[in-house]
């Protein structure tokens, strides 16, 4: 009997949930604070409960629907679409039925399967040779590996002979090598996410508020999600729902985003949500690694890499 009770939503944690979602999103963190335990409210006092909303708001949006996906007594965890994302929101009450627990947590989703590395065919997303300057499995070699969706991903830029990235004093970013260079797509796929309106950067100067910048997401039919981020502003040729061919033009590289100087930033994840992805690894099918032809191969930092025809 006690697992039919188990399955209905906790009336009160729902009450309370309805409340929170509410004041969110009309921006009432004041109301938001007083349904706050004596505990929560030392340990988030107003002005950083208002912190926290504001934050949580301008990345994440307005909620927009949530799904409970676990129920006890005390809590509840709810899966929660925002506008812009999926969090898992953990709600727990005390005795008073104030809230004594609140977390914003990644949502993932246990449904779909995790990936180890691609299984589509992978052309290299550009013509010419370019350089890894971030690639590979180590933090030494690859920065992005401290981050889950992330830790596979490759930021690609053209070096000369010299292995400078840029011309002359690099101060603009026409004066880089990769700055409005083609973009295209390594694959057959569709286009779920199609961002064109950031400005690029002054070279050096990054933007944090728009960590993508302009960027591309490619779903493939293996369920691939291709992330390429920093095109230059108003150079993305793609829609979203648009069905892309392998080789297709993207858009042109530049400096937008979470971005210092004009580069490919490029990684695969398991599903859509940016802050739910795990990190796909990305072998590609056939090209030039230092000028020898490699098959399947996954490409490391320093490595110069180039299509075979
Ligand atoms: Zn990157």
């Amino acid at each position: 009997m006690a697992s039919a009770f188990a399955q209905s939503e906790n009336e009160n944690i729902k009450r309370v949930t309805d409340r929170f979602t509410d004041f969110y999103n009309r921006d009432l963190p004041d109301s938001i604070f007083s349904m706050l335990d004596d505990n929560m409210k030392k340990a988030l006092p107003l002005d950083k409960t208002k912190d926290f909303l504001a934050g949580l708001k301008a990345g994440a949006g307005k909620i927009t629907g949530r799904q409970l996906t676990k129920n006890a007594a005390t809590y509840a965890v709810y899966k929660t679409t925002f506008e812009h994302t999926v969090f898992a929101l953990v709600i727990s009450l005390d005795n008073n039925f104030l809230i004594n627990g609140l977390r914003v947590n990644p949502y993932v989703d246990e449904s779909v399967p995790f990936l180890k590395r691609n299984t589509t065919k992978m052309a290299l997303p550009f013509k010419d040779e370019w350089t890894v300057v971030w690639g590979g499995d180590t933090e030494s070699q690859n920065y992005h590996v401290t981050n889950k969706a992330q830790k596979n991903a490759f930021d690609l830029l053209i070096t000369d002979e010299k292995g400078s990235s840029h011309k002359t004093n690099g101060k603009t970013n026409e004066d880089y090598y990769a700055f409005g260079k083609e973009v295209l797509a390594p694959c057959d796929g569709e286009i779920v996410m199609a961002i064109d309106s950031v400005k690029d950067n002054i070279p050096g100067v990054m933007n944090a508020a728009q960590v993508l910048g302009n960027s591309v997401v490619i779903k493939t039919a293996n369920n691939e999600f291709l992330f390429f981020a920093h095109f230059k502003q108003h150079s993305v040729k793609v829609k979203v729902g648009q069905q892309v061919k392998q080789g297709q033009l993207l858009g042109l590289c530049g400096n937008s985003g979470h971005s210092s100087e004009a580069h490919i930033h490029f990684h695969i994840q398991h599903v859509k949500d940016l802050n739910s992805g795990m990190g796909v690894k990305c072998f590609f099918d056939s090209f030039l690694v230092n000028g020898q032809v490699k098959t399947d191969y996954s490409p490391v930092q320093g490595e110069h890499i180039k299509p075979s025809k």
